[in-house]
Protein backbone atom coordinates (compact mmCIF):
# COMPACT_ATOMS: atom_id res chain seq x y z
CA UNK A 1 0.00 0.00 0.00
CA UNK A 2 1.26 3.25 -1.13
CA UNK A 3 0.22 6.49 1.09
CA UNK A 4 -1.36 8.35 -1.74
CA UNK A 5 -4.17 6.15 -1.89
CA UNK A 6 -4.54 6.85 2.00
CA UNK A 7 -5.64 10.59 0.92
CA UNK A 8 -3.81 12.12 3.55
CA UNK A 9 -3.54 15.68 3.14
CA UNK A 10 -0.91 16.84 1.13
CA UNK A 11 1.14 18.45 3.28
CA UNK A 12 1.11 15.26 5.37
CA UNK A 13 1.78 13.45 2.31
CA UNK A 14 4.47 15.61 1.17
CA UNK A 15 6.95 15.50 4.55
CA UNK A 16 6.16 11.30 3.89
CA UNK A 17 7.99 11.55 0.31
CA UNK A 18 10.64 13.57 1.73
CA UNK A 19 11.33 11.51 4.78
CA UNK A 20 11.81 8.45 1.86
CA UNK A 21 8.81 6.28 2.24
CA UNK A 22 7.43 4.74 -0.59
CA UNK A 23 5.82 1.82 1.52
CA UNK A 24 3.34 1.97 4.89
CA UNK A 25 4.86 -0.63 6.84
CA UNK A 26 2.43 -3.35 8.23
CA UNK A 27 1.30 -1.99 11.20
CA UNK A 28 0.80 1.24 8.85
CA UNK A 29 -1.26 -0.38 6.33
CA UNK A 30 -3.49 -1.42 9.30
CA UNK A 31 -3.54 1.40 11.14
CA UNK A 32 -3.29 4.49 9.08
CA UNK A 33 -7.09 4.17 7.02
CA UNK A 34 -9.03 3.36 10.80
CA UNK A 35 -7.27 6.18 12.61
CA UNK A 36 -8.01 8.85 9.50
CA UNK A 37 -11.64 7.60 9.90
CA UNK A 38 -11.69 8.52 13.48
CA UNK A 39 -11.37 4.69 15.05
CA UNK A 40 -9.67 3.91 18.32
CA UNK A 41 -6.87 1.46 18.21
CA UNK A 42 -5.33 -1.29 20.34
CA UNK A 43 -2.37 -1.92 18.64
CA UNK A 44 0.46 -4.60 19.34
CA UNK A 45 3.39 -4.29 17.00
CA UNK A 46 7.16 -4.58 17.60
CA UNK A 47 9.67 -1.71 17.81
CA UNK A 48 10.82 0.06 15.13
CA UNK A 49 7.79 -1.30 12.60
CA UNK A 50 6.60 1.93 11.97
CA UNK A 51 4.67 2.49 14.66
CA UNK A 52 5.06 6.27 15.05
CA UNK A 53 3.95 7.51 11.83
CA UNK A 54 0.61 5.16 12.27
CA UNK A 55 -0.89 7.50 15.32
CA UNK A 56 1.20 11.07 13.85
CA UNK A 57 0.29 10.89 10.29
CA UNK A 58 -3.15 10.50 10.64
CA UNK A 59 -3.36 13.16 13.64
CA UNK A 60 -1.30 15.67 11.21
CA UNK A 61 -3.87 14.92 8.63
CA UNK A 62 -6.60 15.99 11.28
CA UNK A 63 -5.26 18.98 12.28
CA UNK A 64 -3.94 20.21 8.77
CA UNK A 65 -7.58 19.73 7.37
CA UNK A 66 -9.20 21.59 10.15
CA UNK A 67 -10.20 24.79 8.92
CA UNK A 68 -7.34 27.75 10.76
CA UNK A 69 -8.43 29.45 14.29
CA UNK A 70 -8.67 32.75 13.66
CA UNK A 71 -4.77 34.29 15.35
CA UNK A 72 -5.24 35.68 18.76
CA UNK A 73 -5.00 39.43 18.54
CA UNK A 74 -1.87 39.03 21.11
CA UNK A 75 -0.15 35.41 22.57
CA UNK A 76 -0.12 34.40 25.89
CA UNK A 77 2.98 35.69 25.94
CA UNK A 78 2.63 39.62 25.42
CA UNK A 79 -0.40 39.36 27.46
CA UNK A 80 1.68 38.12 30.23
CA UNK A 81 4.24 40.54 29.05
CA UNK A 82 2.22 43.85 29.23
CA UNK A 83 0.73 42.79 32.51
CA UNK A 84 4.09 42.48 33.95
CA UNK A 85 5.13 45.96 32.68
CA UNK A 86 1.88 47.41 33.91
CA UNK A 87 3.32 45.80 37.80
CA UNK A 88 0.16 43.63 37.46
CA UNK A 89 0.35 40.15 38.65
CA UNK A 90 -0.07 37.76 35.53
CA UNK A 91 -1.65 33.92 35.76
CA UNK A 92 -0.16 31.92 33.58
CA UNK A 93 -2.26 31.08 30.82
CA UNK A 94 -2.93 26.83 30.67
CA UNK A 95 -1.83 25.20 27.29
CA UNK A 96 -4.80 23.35 25.67
CA UNK A 97 -2.99 20.86 23.62
CA UNK A 98 -5.44 18.97 20.88
CA UNK A 99 -3.31 15.69 21.06
CA UNK A 100 -0.78 13.56 24.14
CA UNK A 101 1.05 11.32 23.79
CA UNK A 102 2.45 9.04 26.67
CA UNK A 103 5.55 7.51 26.43
CA UNK A 104 7.42 5.37 29.41
CA UNK A 105 10.70 7.17 28.80
CA UNK A 106 12.50 10.83 28.37
CA UNK A 107 14.18 9.25 24.96
CA UNK A 108 10.80 7.85 23.21
CA UNK A 109 9.63 11.26 24.01
CA UNK A 110 12.24 12.76 22.73
CA UNK A 111 12.15 10.59 19.65
CA UNK A 112 8.56 10.97 18.99
CA UNK A 113 8.76 14.50 19.26
CA UNK A 114 11.27 14.71 16.41
CA UNK A 115 9.49 11.82 14.01
CA UNK A 116 6.39 14.99 14.65
CA UNK A 117 8.92 17.71 13.54
CA UNK A 118 10.11 15.39 10.81
CA UNK A 119 6.06 14.15 9.70
CA UNK A 120 4.36 17.84 10.26
CA UNK A 121 7.67 19.71 8.90
CA UNK A 122 5.07 22.12 6.00
CA UNK A 123 2.32 22.15 8.75
CA UNK A 124 3.69 25.54 10.14
CA UNK A 125 0.74 26.25 12.47
CA UNK A 126 1.11 22.91 14.85
CA UNK A 127 3.77 22.72 16.89
CA UNK A 128 4.89 19.93 19.40
CA UNK A 129 6.29 20.01 21.98
CA UNK A 130 7.80 17.32 24.89
CA UNK A 131 7.41 17.79 28.33
CA UNK A 132 9.66 15.55 30.49
CA UNK A 133 11.10 14.30 33.97
CA UNK A 134 14.76 16.14 34.30
CA UNK A 135 13.69 19.19 32.09
CA UNK A 136 14.32 22.40 33.88
CA UNK A 137 10.56 24.17 34.87
CA UNK A 138 11.26 27.69 33.34
CA UNK A 139 12.07 25.94 29.83
CA UNK A 140 8.97 23.85 30.18
CA UNK A 141 7.26 26.62 31.04
CA UNK A 142 7.86 28.47 27.99
CA UNK A 143 7.28 25.90 25.60
CA UNK A 144 3.73 25.40 27.55
CA UNK A 145 2.97 29.31 26.82
CA UNK A 146 3.15 28.93 23.55
CA UNK A 147 0.36 26.76 23.49
CA UNK A 148 1.49 23.25 20.80
CA UNK A 149 -0.92 21.38 19.79
CA UNK A 150 0.87 18.47 20.22
CA UNK A 151 2.17 17.33 23.61
CA UNK A 152 4.93 14.27 24.14
CA UNK A 153 4.82 13.61 27.40
CA UNK A 154 6.20 11.19 30.58
CA UNK A 155 3.06 10.99 33.13
CA UNK A 156 5.48 12.05 36.18
CA UNK A 157 6.33 15.60 35.05
CA UNK A 158 2.80 16.16 33.08
CA UNK A 159 1.20 15.52 36.04
CA UNK A 160 3.35 18.20 38.03
CA UNK A 161 2.42 20.63 35.09
CA UNK A 162 -1.48 19.42 35.42
CA UNK A 163 -1.40 20.27 39.15
CA UNK A 164 0.09 23.47 38.78
CA UNK A 165 -2.87 24.66 36.17
CA UNK A 166 -0.82 24.92 33.31
CA UNK A 167 -2.35 22.26 31.17
CA UNK A 168 -5.81 21.73 30.42
CA UNK A 169 -6.74 18.91 28.79
CA UNK A 170 -10.59 20.07 27.95
CA UNK A 171 -9.93 20.54 24.36
CA UNK A 172 -8.14 17.20 23.93
CA UNK A 173 -8.93 15.58 20.53
CA UNK A 174 -6.53 12.45 20.44
CA UNK A 175 -4.79 10.69 23.18
CA UNK A 176 -1.93 8.03 22.34
CA UNK A 177 -0.42 5.68 25.23
CA UNK A 178 2.91 4.80 23.30
CA UNK A 179 4.79 1.36 24.99
CA UNK A 180 1.42 1.59 27.29
CA UNK A 181 2.92 -2.17 28.99
CA UNK A 182 6.17 -0.11 29.85
CA UNK A 183 4.95 2.14 31.38
CA UNK A 184 2.43 0.09 33.19
CA UNK A 185 5.74 -2.13 34.23
CA UNK A 186 7.27 1.45 35.60
CA UNK A 187 4.19 1.98 37.46
CA UNK A 188 2.33 4.99 35.80
CA UNK A 189 -0.67 2.96 36.22
CA UNK A 190 -2.51 5.89 38.66
CA UNK A 191 -0.37 8.64 36.48
CA UNK A 192 -2.24 7.64 33.32
CA UNK A 193 -5.43 7.17 34.94
CA UNK A 194 -5.87 10.40 36.20
CA UNK A 195 -4.60 12.28 33.26
CA UNK A 196 -7.09 10.00 31.44
CA UNK A 197 -9.64 11.56 33.87
CA UNK A 198 -9.01 15.03 32.77
CA UNK A 199 -9.72 14.43 29.02
CA UNK A 200 -12.64 14.33 27.31
CA UNK A 201 -14.84 11.65 26.53
CA UNK A 202 -14.91 12.58 22.97
CA UNK A 203 -11.36 11.80 22.44
CA UNK A 204 -9.64 9.34 20.09
CA UNK A 205 -7.71 7.34 21.97
CA UNK A 206 -4.71 4.55 19.94
CA UNK A 207 -2.75 2.68 22.59
CA UNK A 208 0.44 0.72 21.15
CA UNK A 209 1.75 -2.12 23.33
CA UNK A 210 4.29 -5.07 23.09
CA UNK A 211 1.35 -7.10 24.34
CA UNK A 212 -2.47 -6.29 24.76
CA UNK A 213 -2.82 -9.39 27.62
CA UNK A 214 -3.31 -8.84 31.38
CA UNK A 215 -3.30 -5.98 32.86
CA UNK A 216 -2.69 -3.76 30.20
CA UNK A 217 -5.47 -5.40 28.14
CA UNK A 218 -7.73 -4.54 31.38
CA UNK A 219 -7.02 -0.92 30.83
CA UNK A 220 -7.27 -0.96 26.89
CA UNK A 221 -10.64 -1.97 27.26
CA UNK A 222 -11.67 0.46 29.81
CA UNK A 223 -10.31 3.61 27.96
CA UNK A 224 -11.37 3.11 24.25
CA UNK A 225 -14.28 2.62 22.72
CA UNK A 226 -15.24 0.11 20.10
CA UNK A 227 -11.04 0.07 19.38
CA UNK A 228 -9.89 -2.01 15.90
CA UNK A 229 -7.66 -4.55 17.49
CA UNK A 230 -4.32 -4.59 15.22
CA UNK A 231 -1.95 -7.19 16.16
CA UNK A 232 1.32 -7.52 13.37
CA UNK A 233 2.08 -10.84 12.71
CA UNK A 234 1.07 -12.77 15.98
CA UNK A 235 4.37 -12.49 17.54
CA UNK A 236 6.05 -8.83 18.76
CA UNK A 237 8.54 -10.03 19.22
CA UNK A 238 10.82 -12.23 16.72
CA UNK A 239 12.71 -9.54 14.82
CA UNK A 240 13.60 -11.96 11.71
CA UNK A 241 16.04 -9.48 10.42
CA UNK A 242 18.19 -9.22 13.06
CA UNK A 243 20.47 -12.50 13.86
CA UNK A 244 21.21 -13.11 17.10
CA UNK A 245 23.93 -15.03 18.73
CA UNK A 246 24.96 -16.52 22.32
CA UNK A 247 29.10 -16.41 23.61
CA UNK A 248 29.56 -18.61 26.56
CA UNK A 249 31.97 -16.96 29.18
CA UNK A 250 34.47 -18.22 31.97
CA UNK A 251 34.67 -14.64 34.11
CA UNK A 252 34.49 -11.02 34.07
CA UNK A 253 38.13 -10.76 32.50
CA UNK A 254 36.90 -13.50 29.87
CA UNK A 255 33.82 -11.61 29.02
CA UNK A 256 35.96 -7.88 28.74
CA UNK A 257 38.51 -9.57 26.52
CA UNK A 258 35.72 -11.01 24.29
CA UNK A 259 33.86 -7.86 23.90
CA UNK A 260 36.72 -5.98 22.76
CA UNK A 261 37.79 -8.49 19.89
CA UNK A 262 33.91 -8.87 19.00
CA UNK A 263 34.30 -4.60 19.28
CA UNK A 264 36.75 -4.71 16.82
CA UNK A 265 35.07 -6.02 13.92
CA UNK A 266 35.08 -4.38 10.90
CA UNK A 267 31.22 -4.84 9.77
CA UNK A 268 30.52 -3.04 12.94
CA UNK A 269 29.03 0.57 12.18
CA UNK A 270 27.75 1.82 15.58
CA UNK A 271 26.67 -0.66 18.47
CA UNK A 272 24.98 -0.79 21.76
CA UNK A 273 26.45 -2.39 24.62
CA UNK A 274 23.95 -2.80 27.33
CA UNK A 275 24.57 -3.50 30.84
CA UNK A 276 22.57 -4.45 34.21
CA UNK A 277 23.74 -1.44 36.16
CA UNK A 278 24.33 2.35 35.53
CA UNK A 279 27.73 1.75 37.57
CA UNK A 280 28.95 -0.92 35.08
CA UNK A 281 28.15 1.67 32.10
CA UNK A 282 30.54 4.40 33.21
CA UNK A 283 33.23 1.73 33.61
CA UNK A 284 32.79 -0.21 30.33
CA UNK A 285 32.48 3.04 28.59
CA UNK A 286 35.64 4.70 30.12
CA UNK A 287 37.30 0.85 29.59
CA UNK A 288 36.38 1.27 25.86
CA UNK A 289 37.52 4.79 25.72
CA UNK A 290 41.15 3.93 26.87
CA UNK A 291 41.28 0.73 24.84
CA UNK A 292 40.70 3.26 22.01
CA UNK A 293 37.16 3.53 20.83
CA UNK A 294 35.07 5.94 20.63
CA UNK A 295 32.78 4.61 23.28
CA UNK A 296 30.74 6.77 25.90
CA UNK A 297 27.75 5.92 28.34
CA UNK A 298 23.69 6.64 28.48
CA UNK A 299 22.08 5.97 31.91
CA UNK A 300 19.43 7.45 34.24
CA UNK A 301 21.68 9.27 36.29
CA UNK A 302 22.93 11.24 34.21
CA UNK A 303 21.37 14.81 33.29
CA UNK A 304 18.88 15.69 30.51
CA UNK A 305 21.68 17.52 28.76
CA UNK A 306 23.88 15.11 28.74
CA UNK A 307 21.54 12.31 27.73
CA UNK A 308 20.86 14.65 24.67
CA UNK A 309 24.58 15.05 24.03
CA UNK A 310 25.40 11.91 24.01
CA UNK A 311 22.34 10.72 21.66
CA UNK A 312 23.02 13.65 19.55
CA UNK A 313 26.57 12.17 19.08
CA UNK A 314 25.51 8.59 18.26
CA UNK A 315 23.10 9.96 15.82
CA UNK A 316 26.23 12.41 14.21
CA UNK A 317 27.97 8.80 13.80
CA UNK A 318 30.98 10.32 16.29
CA UNK A 319 30.13 7.89 19.21
CA UNK A 320 31.25 4.05 17.84
CA UNK A 321 29.52 2.48 20.72
CA UNK A 322 27.15 3.70 23.26
CA UNK A 323 27.22 1.81 26.70
CA UNK A 324 24.02 1.69 28.08
CA UNK A 325 21.36 0.58 30.54
CA UNK A 326 17.86 -0.36 29.46
CA UNK A 327 15.69 2.74 30.44
CA UNK A 328 17.80 5.00 28.96
CA UNK A 329 18.26 3.16 26.19
CA UNK A 330 14.13 3.05 24.95
CA UNK A 331 13.07 4.31 22.18
CA UNK A 332 16.34 5.21 20.31
CA UNK A 333 16.50 4.79 16.90
CA UNK A 334 19.60 4.90 15.06
CA UNK A 335 19.73 3.29 11.76
CA UNK A 336 23.69 3.15 11.27
CA UNK A 337 23.17 0.64 14.73
CA UNK A 338 24.79 -2.30 12.85
CA UNK A 339 25.43 -4.31 16.67
CA UNK A 340 23.65 -4.62 19.86
CA UNK A 341 25.76 -6.84 22.55
CA UNK A 342 24.11 -7.85 26.21
CA UNK A 343 27.20 -7.40 28.35
CA UNK A 344 24.70 -8.70 30.96
CA UNK A 345 21.48 -10.35 29.51
CA UNK A 346 18.30 -8.08 31.01
CA UNK A 347 16.38 -9.32 33.77
CA UNK A 348 12.89 -9.48 31.84
CA UNK A 349 12.68 -11.47 28.27
CA UNK A 350 10.98 -8.77 27.09
CA UNK A 351 13.55 -6.31 27.72
CA UNK A 352 15.66 -8.75 25.20
CA UNK A 353 13.59 -8.03 22.84
CA UNK A 354 13.31 -3.75 23.36
CA UNK A 355 17.47 -4.12 23.32
CA UNK A 356 18.17 -5.90 20.18
CA UNK A 357 15.67 -3.58 18.47
CA UNK A 358 18.16 -1.09 18.91
CA UNK A 359 19.54 -2.54 15.80
CA UNK A 360 17.69 -3.87 12.19
CA UNK A 361 15.62 -0.20 12.19
CA UNK A 362 13.41 -0.21 9.12
CA UNK A 363 14.21 -3.37 7.55
CA UNK A 364 17.95 -3.23 7.91
CA UNK A 365 19.81 -6.09 9.32
CA UNK A 366 21.03 -6.32 12.59
CA UNK A 367 23.31 -8.55 14.76
CA UNK A 368 22.45 -9.16 18.25
CA UNK A 369 25.20 -10.41 20.72
CA UNK A 370 25.18 -11.72 24.51
CA UNK A 371 27.70 -12.94 26.30
CA UNK A 372 26.42 -15.40 28.81
CA UNK A 373 28.01 -17.28 31.94
CA UNK A 374 27.39 -20.72 31.74
CA UNK A 375 25.07 -20.15 35.04
CA UNK A 376 22.58 -17.73 32.78
CA UNK A 377 21.73 -21.22 30.29
CA UNK A 378 18.47 -20.84 32.07
CA UNK A 379 17.72 -17.09 31.30
CA UNK A 380 18.77 -17.77 27.68
CA UNK A 381 16.23 -20.27 27.22
CA UNK A 382 13.76 -18.48 29.00
CA UNK A 383 14.38 -15.73 26.28
CA UNK A 384 14.13 -18.30 23.59
CA UNK A 385 10.95 -19.48 25.10
CA UNK A 386 9.36 -16.09 24.96
CA UNK A 387 10.37 -15.57 21.24
CA UNK A 388 10.40 -18.91 19.89
CA UNK A 389 13.64 -18.41 18.36
CA UNK A 390 16.59 -20.76 19.29
CA UNK A 391 19.68 -18.21 19.44
CA UNK A 392 22.77 -20.50 18.28
CA UNK A 393 25.76 -20.66 20.41
CA UNK A 394 29.15 -19.20 18.86
CA UNK A 395 32.72 -19.53 20.10
CA UNK A 396 35.25 -18.27 18.41
CA UNK A 397 38.78 -20.02 18.47
CA UNK A 398 41.24 -17.90 21.06
CA UNK A 399 37.90 -16.96 23.17
CA UNK A 400 36.62 -20.50 23.76
CA UNK A 401 35.09 -21.11 27.27
CA UNK A 402 37.07 -23.28 29.50
CA UNK A 403 34.37 -24.74 31.13
CA UNK A 404 32.44 -26.65 28.04
CA UNK A 405 29.39 -24.51 27.39
CA UNK A 406 26.13 -25.22 28.35
CA UNK A 407 25.35 -26.60 24.90
CA UNK A 408 25.22 -29.63 23.14
CA UNK A 409 27.64 -30.46 19.55
CA UNK A 410 27.50 -28.19 16.90
CA UNK A 411 24.22 -27.89 15.01
CA UNK A 412 24.51 -25.31 12.85
CA UNK A 413 27.28 -23.98 10.71
CA UNK A 414 26.60 -20.58 9.15
CA UNK A 415 28.97 -18.74 6.50
CA UNK A 416 28.74 -15.35 9.41
CA UNK A 417 27.34 -12.49 8.61
CA UNK A 418 28.00 -8.40 7.67
CA UNK A 419 25.05 -5.80 8.07
CA UNK A 420 24.05 -4.94 5.03
CA UNK A 421 23.96 -8.18 3.45
CA UNK A 422 22.98 -10.91 6.27
CA UNK A 423 25.67 -13.32 4.70
CA UNK A 424 29.57 -12.81 5.06
CA UNK A 425 31.55 -12.20 8.31
CA UNK A 426 35.20 -12.29 6.53
CA UNK A 427 36.50 -13.80 10.00
CA UNK A 428 34.76 -16.52 10.30
CA UNK A 429 34.21 -17.41 6.81
CA UNK A 430 37.14 -20.04 6.75
CA UNK A 431 36.66 -23.70 7.94
CA UNK A 432 35.87 -24.55 11.58
CA UNK A 433 38.95 -25.97 11.95
CA UNK A 434 40.96 -22.65 11.30
CA UNK A 435 42.04 -19.73 14.03
CA UNK A 436 39.50 -17.52 14.80
CA UNK A 437 36.47 -19.97 13.20
CA UNK A 438 32.94 -19.49 15.10
CA UNK A 439 31.31 -23.07 15.86
CA UNK A 440 27.50 -22.33 16.64
CA UNK A 441 25.87 -24.74 18.56
CA UNK A 442 22.89 -25.25 20.11
CA UNK A 443 21.82 -24.58 23.42
CA UNK A 444 21.15 -27.20 25.56
CA UNK A 445 18.27 -27.85 27.98
CA UNK A 446 18.07 -25.47 31.27
CA UNK A 447 20.19 -25.31 34.22
CA UNK A 448 18.62 -25.50 37.85
CA UNK A 449 21.08 -22.30 38.50
CA UNK A 450 18.56 -19.21 37.88
CA UNK A 451 19.97 -16.51 40.36
CA UNK A 452 19.14 -13.34 39.92
CA UNK A 453 16.79 -13.56 37.02
CA UNK A 454 13.09 -13.54 36.90
CA UNK A 455 10.40 -14.28 34.46
CA UNK A 456 8.02 -12.48 36.11
CA UNK A 457 7.10 -8.87 35.16
CA UNK A 458 5.75 -8.06 38.25
CA UNK A 459 8.80 -8.55 40.58
CA UNK A 460 10.11 -5.81 38.44
CA UNK A 461 11.80 -3.00 40.60
CA UNK A 462 12.29 -0.72 38.71
CA UNK A 463 9.70 2.33 38.76
CA UNK A 464 12.10 4.57 36.77
CA UNK A 465 10.01 7.72 37.12
CA UNK A 466 10.24 10.31 33.95
P1 LIG B 1 9.20 3.60 14.72
O1 LIG B 1 8.72 2.19 14.89
O2 LIG B 1 8.10 4.58 14.60
O3 LIG B 1 10.21 3.97 15.79
O4 LIG B 1 9.97 3.68 13.31
C1 LIG B 1 11.15 2.97 13.06
C2 LIG B 1 11.90 3.50 11.86
O5 LIG B 1 11.17 3.22 10.67
C3 LIG B 1 12.12 5.01 11.88
O6 LIG B 1 13.47 5.23 11.51
C4 LIG B 1 11.20 5.55 10.81
O7 LIG B 1 11.75 6.70 10.20
C5 LIG B 1 11.15 4.39 9.83
N1 LIG B 1 9.88 4.29 9.06
C6 LIG B 1 8.63 4.49 9.51
N2 LIG B 1 7.73 4.28 8.53
C7 LIG B 1 8.42 3.95 7.43
C8 LIG B 1 8.05 3.60 6.08
N3 LIG B 1 6.78 3.55 5.69
N4 LIG B 1 9.04 3.33 5.20
C9 LIG B 1 10.35 3.35 5.60
N5 LIG B 1 10.77 3.66 6.85
C10 LIG B 1 9.82 3.95 7.76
Amino acid sequence: MNFESLGLHPLVLKAVTDAGYTEATAVQQQALPAAIAGRDLLVSSQTGSGKTAAFMLPALHKFASAPAAPAPAKTANQVAQSARSRGERTRFTPAMPKMLVLTPTRELALQVTTATDKYGIHIRRVKAVSILGGMPYPKQMQLLSRNPEILVATPGRLIDHMESGKIDFSQLEILVLDEADRMLDMGFVDDIELIISKTPESRQTMLFSATLDGMVGNMARRITKDPMMIQIAGSSTRHENIQQRVHFVDDLSHKNRLLDHLLRDSSIDQAVVFTATKRDADTIADRLNIAGFAAAALHGDMHQGARNRTLNSLRQGQLRVLVATDVAARGIDVPAITHVFNYDLPKFPEDYVHRIGRTGRAGRQGLAISLVNHAEGVHVKRIERFTKQIIPVDIIEGFEPKKKASASAPSSRRAGWRPGDGRTDTRSAKPATKPGQRTFVKPSAPRKDSAGFRGDRNQRGDTGRG
